[in-house]
């Protein structure tokens, strides 16, 4: 048994004992407690999970990370604050220092550390660390965006989403590593909030080791964290990140999770702010109930990046199965709500600043960042308008607010609309038309196109039944959903190449990766994307 399964077996249990401990806990006593476990490990390591960067801009760019000694026993941590000390170097040696400084590690933010470094240089790869005591973390590479007015020659991305622990290792953060992307994109489902499945029905009370407190979203991070190929990720690259539903309750939509807990916006708080506390988020909210994470970032002019939440804000799941919330399959013709104009993915609020930030976009490609699917994915065949049927929980379940993207994208005429997603645990390739609905025509063009990564552990349904649904719906040009990995871009001023690239195992933290498709999309040829299939 390898280092990873064995953190698993040991947390599943103490993520248990930490919820019940957190339902019944009286709070006095165990400050009293963590004072004495704290001296007791005073000496250990504090950056047992690692560095991180992100956010990045011409001049600056967020570098993190937490003290902890151990990952599985964050209630060992005093209650103190400490002062973390940090650099930024030029140079791998730290000799030629570019900024430097210290910030408070709290434990009101899980002793977290976010610094804004400030007044660096456009379009320069830099290294930072952080030293508490005598210990030195170790050191990340990180980088900032070129400026405003350029026009880079390539960017390379790494995009990434789901991954569940107990579905397998990160072996394929091992290989986002060694591509050393400039970027790292990363969709959602970071951490899952149960342990190991169980088919329980969701009104039953509580899956395993599901998380509910603000201490067990922290400890699934910080389990997360702990695994060495993951940080190793973090430390190659700044990352832009966005959430998806399991950051905070399986199939969520606003104030709404699967039970109809009526108080699940505290426990929504609690999740967002464990993400803002292990992610390199630029700005601490003023309330983590309502966390704005939607956020654009440019690479000079070849690409903005436009960052969406379409968890946050959009409306209640259509059609949801009797006595409980959750998302479901349903026949279009079944569901009226799915033909409900009002029904919005991104609230209107996010909708009117994603118009400006396209149309005011002077980027040749515009980057779309967000979480679920949004082809047309018909689970039957379409012979006539009204059928279909439809899962509830991706962009099939807010067809209005779909069509509202695609005229946006077409009246806004930014140039080379590109849409990233993850969610489905599955590659996909796809061309979306101005009327998704509808096939491609000289009158129904293809506005955008789509690359859904696959997850990096998280499993999916089998390849025959991927299959069936390319036979129906034919905007989507490739489907795999029996590969875990990532997606390697490599964005130019005149084309954009996509590597789907897929792990041999998934179990095996040594697992090679090999490229299951490629596909290169030329603005200057139109929208279609070129399909080279690679061995
Ligand atoms: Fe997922
Ligand atoms: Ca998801």
């Amino acid at each position: 048994m390898d280092e990873h399964r064995r953190i698993f077996l040991a947390t599943a249990s103490r993520l248990s004992a930490l919820s019940a401990a957190a339902l019944s806990s009286a709070s006095g006593n165990v400050l009293a407690q963590n004072r004495v476990a704290a001296r007791e490990s005073g000496n250990a390591y504090p950056f047992s999970l690692g560095v991180a960067s992100g956010s990045p801009l011409p001049d600056a760019v967020i570098i993190w990370t937490r003290i902890l000694h151990d990952p599985l026993n964050a209630a060992a941590m005093p209650a103190i604050a400490f002062s973390v000390r940090w650099e930024m170097a030029e140079d791998d040696n730290f000799r030629r220092i570019v900024a430097k400084g210290t910030a408070s590690a709290a434990p009101e933010l899980a002793h977290s550390v976010h610094v804004d470094v400030t007044g660096l240089q456009p379009d320069r790869w830099y290294w930072y660390r952080f030293m508490l005591g005598d210990a030195i973390s170790p050191a990340g590479r990180t980088r900032t965006a070129p400026t405003a007015g350029s026009m880079p020659k390539q960017l390379k991305l790494a995009v990434a989403s789901c991954q569940h622990w107990e579905f397998g290792t990160y072996a394929a953060h091992r290989h986002i590593t060694a591509a050393a992307p400039d970027l790292v994109a990363f969709l959602g489902d970071y951490i899952y909030e149960w342990g190991p499945y169980q088919l329980q029905h969701p009104q039953s009370a509580v899956r395993s080791s599901e998380s509910f407190t603000l201490a067990d979203y922290r400890a699934r991070y910080a389990q997360y964290k702990s695994d060495r190929d993951l940080q190793a990720a973090h430390h190659a690259a700044p990352w832009i990140v966005t959430w998806d539903d399991h950051e905070v309750a399986n199939d969520y939509a606003d104030d709404r999770d699967e039970r109809l807990n009526p108080r699940f916006i505290e426990r929504r708080a609690a999740a967002y702010q464990a993400f803002y506390e292990h992610m390199p988020l630029r700005a601490l909210p003023a309330n983590f109930a309502h966390m704005r994470i939607y956020q654009r970032y440019d690479w000079g002019r070849l690409a903005r990046f436009h960052v969406l939440d379409d968890r946050q804000y959009r409306a209640h799941l259509a059609c949801e199965p009797a006595q409980r919330g959750g998302s479901t399959s349903v026949l279009l013709r079944a569901c009226p709500a799915l033909r409900d104009k009002s029904r919005t993915m991104l609230g209107k609020e996010q909708e009117q600043w994603l118009a400006q930030g396209l149309s005011s976009s002077q980027a040749r490609w515009n980057i779309l960042a967000q979480q679920t699917l949004m082809a047309q994915n018909s689970q039957l065949p379409i012979i006539k308008e009204g059928d279909g049927r439809f899962w509830t929980d991706g962009w099939d379940g807010y067809p209005a607010a779909r069509q509202h993207l695609m005229d946006t994208l077409h009246t806004s005429r930014a140039s080379n609309p590109l849409v990233l997603s993850g969610d489905v645990h599955s590659f996909f390739a796809s061309e979306l038309t101005r009327n998704p609905a509808r096939p491609r025509s000289a009158s129904n063009p293809v506005v955008a196109n789509e690359f859904c990564g696959t997850s990096i552990t998280s499993p999916s349904r089998p390849q025959t039944r991927t299959e069936q649904y390319l036979r129906m719906n034919p905007a989507i040009k490739y489907g795999r959903s029996d590969k875990r990995g990532y997606m390697l871009l490599t964005i130019t001023p005149t084309d954009t190449t996509a590597h789907f690239m897929a792990l041999a195992d998934v179990h095996n933290t040594a697992s090679p990766i090999t490229r299951a498709a490629s596909f290169v999309i030329k603005p200057v040829s139109g929208l279609t994307i070129a399909h080279k299939l690679s061995s």
